[in-house]
């Protein structure tokens, strides 16, 4: 289960793109100098709860941008949220596990 700490909007993000930018927590990197160490712990909210709700009340957003390695065990649930943001027409940003997704055939 993806759980977030917290969501905002940014025209900085993603160049070009006014993003829904998701600090998703549980990342398991531990990264010397890590810039939010408050996303190695799992604490937040649980994503799929509100997502729905993120994205009616971020509406004008043409991106969404997930920041914050997760948990990889949960590909499927994030693969499940980018199918969606497809077919509302709306473009997705998340590096390491995108192209993690696309060599598994997931999205
Ligand atoms: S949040 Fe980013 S910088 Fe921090 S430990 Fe995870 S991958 Fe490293």
């Amino acid at each position: 289960m993806l759980f977030f700490s917290e969501a905002g909007t940014s025209y900085k993000e993603v160049p070009g793109e006014h993003s829904l930018v998701i600090h998703i927590s549980g990342c398991p990197n531990a990264c010397e100098n890590c810039f939010s160490p408050w996303l190695q712990n799992g604490e937040g909210d649980v994503l799929k709860d509100i997502f729905q709700k993120l994205l009616y009340l971020y509406h004008a957003v043409t991106c969404v941008c997930f920041l914050g390695e997760g948990d990889e065990g949960n590909r499927v649930e994030f693969a499940d949220m980018c199918t969606h943001l497809r077919t509302l027409g709306i473009k997705f940003w998340k590096k390491k596990w995108r192209a993690k997704l696309i060599r598994t055939k997931v999205i």
